[in-house]
Parts: structure tokens; sequence; C-alpha cells
């Protein structure tokens, strides 16, 4: 199967790795060049890591780069059976590329997204056929983590969801089913985790690090929730917890804070800017 992933940054390249080790040729695209090349990089450096670690042969690592074609050229795309997105959780954005993409891609290549919290419906309404639409949703980072959300949209055609089920099981992940509403299962259960953590630092109950320091060393979390925002990246997570909260007609269960507002708007994203709540310089 030839794959196309569009966007290269952290889910980009992590999926695009994960489809290669899975054997199928991926063309994987972004609009930003030092962004392909820091894919390209990573990616080589992970499986490098593997084969260190003899998780995979030198051989088979070598073949898994040369199934990756990095390009910023489109057209590249027109053979493709799956394209998936994982660009800005922008909606205007990714109907825009999804318009771009149908011009290009045969009637029966399958359209996705990787998209949070947005509504698949939406996107796959800027779609000439919506049938052909679903969200697949991976966690970051995708070569590491098992689950995957399977998102039928309400126009998405029978049987897609199934077949796409059985397409990321064969990538050797643990896909789960759910519906297109926000943040699907996992970002909403998250969005209170979330939330709550920064608002028990609002009301000066505790430092960042002691929360951090309790909830992974007591509550058993991998990561405190404030080394995880800065991890995901505080311009995914800011607009993902804006965009559940007006998903759900501004519950305030969902209610985005002004602290992580302001890191967002200040660009202080986290690992990936090197500050966010914790410096990393
Ligand atoms: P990122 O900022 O690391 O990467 C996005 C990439 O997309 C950038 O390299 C950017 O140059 C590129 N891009 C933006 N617009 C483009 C366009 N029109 N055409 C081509 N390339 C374009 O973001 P990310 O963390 O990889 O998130 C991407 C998507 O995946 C978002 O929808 C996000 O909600 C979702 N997601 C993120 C996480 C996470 O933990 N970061 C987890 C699951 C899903």
């Amino acid at each position: 199967m030839i794959v196309g992933i569009i966007g290269s940054g952290a889910m980009g390249a992590g999926i695009a790795q994960v489809v290669a080790t899975a054997g199928h040729t991926v063309r994987l695209l972004d609009q930003n060049t030092q962004a392909l090349q820091r894919a390209g990089h990573s990616i080589q450096g992970s499986l490098t890591k593997l084969a260190e670690k003899g998780k995979l042969t030198a051989e088979a690592a070598t073949a898994i780069f040369g199934r990756l074609q990095l390009t910023e050229d489109i057209h590249s795309f027109s053979d493709c059976e799956l394209v998936l997105e994982a660009i800005v959780e922008d909606l205007p954005v990714k109907q825009q590329l999804f318009r771009e993409v149908e011009l290009l891609v045969s009637d029966t290549c399958i359209l996705a997204s990787n998209t949070s919290s947005l509504s698949i419906a939406s996107i796959a309404a800027a779609c000439q056929k919506p049938e052909r639409f679903i969200g697949i949703h991976f966690f970051n980072p995708a070569p590491l983590m098992q689950l995957v959300e399977v998102i039928p949209a309400v126009q998405t055609r029978a049987g897609l969801a199934e077949e796409v089920r059985g397409l990321v099981q064969s990538w050797g992940k643990l896909p789960v089913l759910t519906k297109d509403t926000p943040g699907f299962i996992v970002n909403r259960v998250a969005r209170p985790f979330y939330g709550e953590a920064i608002r028990v630092l609002e009301e000066g109950i505790a430092d960042m690090a002691t929360i951090d320091w309790a909830m992974t060393e007591l509550g058993g979390f991998r990561m405190g929730p404030f080394a995880l925002m800065d991890f995901i990246g505080h311009d995914v997570n800011y607009r993902v917890t804006e965009s559940v909260f007006t998903s759900f007609f501004y519950d305030p269960r969902y209610k985005p804070s002004f602290t992580q507002k302001r890191l967002f708007e200040a660009g202080y994203y986290g690992r990936k800017s090197g500050r966010g709540f914790y410096s990393y310089a």
C-alpha cells in the first residue's frame, strides 16, 4: 500500500515510521523544509537506536528508511491509497488541505485525519466524497504508543471503519472504535486531568514539580500533567482544550485556563520551543 502523510511534525514523523515499519511505501510531506529534514533525521535516529538495541536488524532499519520518501510536492500523492494528515489543529486549514488532496488522488483513496479534537464530520464535509473519510488518531510518540482511536464520521461509508481497524491492527497497534464526539475518548477524559492540575497550581495548593511528582510517584501515571502538557506542546494542547470546550457548547467542565493560554500566546510551547511550564534550555 502507498500511504501519504501530510505534516511531518511530532505526530506525522512518528506515524510515518510506524507505517513504513509495517512494510508500506510512505510519502511524508510538509510545507516547511526544515520540519521535513528534522523528521528525516528523527526517524533515522529512532531506527538506528532500535537497531543498536537489537530490536531491528541494521538491514531492516535501512529497508524501513528506504520505504520513506520525504517530499514537499503534493503531486507525488497521486498514487496514494491512503492519505492521513497530521498538520496544525485548525479546521479551515485541514478542510482546505483535503479539498486540494481530493483533486489529486483516485476515487478509492481513503482520506484520514489525526485530529485530536475536531469533528471528523466537519473535515469530511469539505470533501467531494466524504464517505471515504475517517479519523485515525494516534498518540504521542506514535512508534511507542499502542492505542489508536478509529473514528467514523456520520458520512463514512459502512465497512470503512472495520477496514481501517484491520489495517491499524496490521501495523501492530491496538485500535479502538469511537464515536465522532469532541476529544473522542482519551482527549475528553484527559481534559479535566490537565485543567484540574492547572487549577491546583493556580490556587497555590502545590507547585508544578510537587503535583507532577505526586501523580507519577504516588498516582501511578507515567508522566505528571505539567511534564505531559510540555511534551505534547501547548500549541496543540491549548487548541484541543479550546476546541473541546466550544464543541461541548461551552460546558464549564472543559473550560481552558488563562495560565495555559498565556504560554500558548507567548510561544512557550514546551519541549519543542525550549520553554513551557518548565524550562528546557
Ligand atoms: P506539529 O506542530 O509538531 O507538526 C505539524 C506539522 O504540520 C508542522 O511541521 C507544519 O509545518 C506542518 N503543516 C502545517 N500546516 C500544513 C499544511 N497546510 N501542509 C503541510 N504541512 C503543514 O504538530 P503535531 O503535534 O504533530 O500535531 C499534528 C496533528 O496531530 C494535530 O491535529 C494534533 O491535534 C494531532 N495530534 C497531536 C498529538 C500530540 O501529542 N502532539 C497527539 C495526537 C494527535
